[in-house]
């Protein structure tokens, strides 16, 4: 990464990405695991080139907030994208593993406190809750793997500890959703039914929504099998651009299914941002079920309001 030079003259202004990108490699600059652990200074827990991150993320306006530091070496509590998804009151990002996921522990410093949590209980799934502006909280969480609202004073999330976590947003019609996807959510295209749930309910257009790949385990370190393969094969999606072989098995990108998924539901290219974030390859900062089996916490990934804009 030394030698990327291209945004040295430039002023300081993130500069607006356009057009079509082709895959996580057409960002620049993409993100590694390497250039995270340089941003993440372990003194202050604080992510320290924020306007970096903003470029990979495309979006002028962006930051990546963390709490301010309470143990120091553990790296941030949760990360968060400010300006993302921008309009009266809605925030959205990340917890890390050192929030232990506990999202009731993170809401305070987000000036949350009260608000109530709908986190589904997950089940691989792709079926999708919906909970409208006057909408009722269910007391007892709905199964599901995904949540889609327009609710203000509501926190939506989903748990996850290396499958994708997406978020969408809807500025038109402030409206939104938090997806699971695993292989399995995937395989069973749950992208585009958040899609679809945001239209049928809210009255989204695709074309208006923008979206999030959260931090998940990356096309280095997913090893599947090739029944893994014949799933999506079946399902549509395009399995030479997802899969590349590894001695018996294949590496699969899970994000860039999650992206494509996206784009043929109608979300522009350039409207959807990856982390590029791999959670297996960042031990200090991310659970990850593949490299800490039964033992990994989550990430719990959110979108909420606050209850008046
Ligand atoms: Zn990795």
């Amino acid at each position: 990464m030394g030698t990327v030079t291209k945004g040295r003259n430039r002023s300081d202004r993130v500069p607006e990405r356009r057009g079509i990108v082709k895959g996580a490699a057409g960002l620049s600059p993409p993100l590694s695991s390497a250039d995270l652990e340089k941003w993440v200074d372990p003194g202050r827990g604080a992510v320290l080139d924020s306007r970096r991150f903003a470029a990979a993320f495309g979006f002028q306006e962006n930051r990546v907030g963390v709490s301010e530091a309470t143990t120091p070496a553990s790296g941030p509590l949760w990360m968060e994208i400010t300006g993302f998804p921008g309009r009266d009151g809605w925030r959205a990002g990340f917890t890390t593993r050192r929030a232990g996921g506990d999202l009731a522990a993170v809401l305070p410093l987000l000036g949350w406190e009260g608000l109530p949590i709908l986190k589904p209980i997950q089940q691989h799934g792709n079926h999708v809750v919906v909970i409208d502006s006057a909408g009722a909280v269910p007391g007892t969480p709905p199964q599901g793997d995904g949540v889609v609202t327009s609710r203000r004073g509501l926190v939506v999330a989903i748990a996850s500890a290396d499958c994708v976590p997406l978020i969408l947003f809807d500025h038109a019609h402030g409206a939104g959703a938090v997806l699971h996807a695993g292989w399995r959510g995937t395989r069973s295209r749950i992208a585009r039914e958040g899609v679809a749930l945001l239209s049928s309910a809210f009255g989204s257009r695709p074309a208006d929504l923008v979206g999030l790949l959260g931090p998940a385990i990356g096309p280095c370190c997913y090893r599947v099998g090739g029944e893994v393969m014949a799933e999506f094969r079946a399902a549509g999606y395009p399995e030479h651009s997802l899969f590349r072989r590894d001695g018996d098995g294949f590496l699969l990108d899970l994000a860039e299914a999650n992206r494509i998924d996206l784009i043929e539901a109608g979300v522009p290219a350039d409207h959807i941002r990856p982390t590029g974030l791999c959670t297996r390859c960042l031990p200090g900062l991310f659970p990850s079920y593949r490299r800490d089996g039964v033992r990994a916490g989550r990430i719990l990934t959110f979108l909420g309001s606050s209850p008046e804009p």
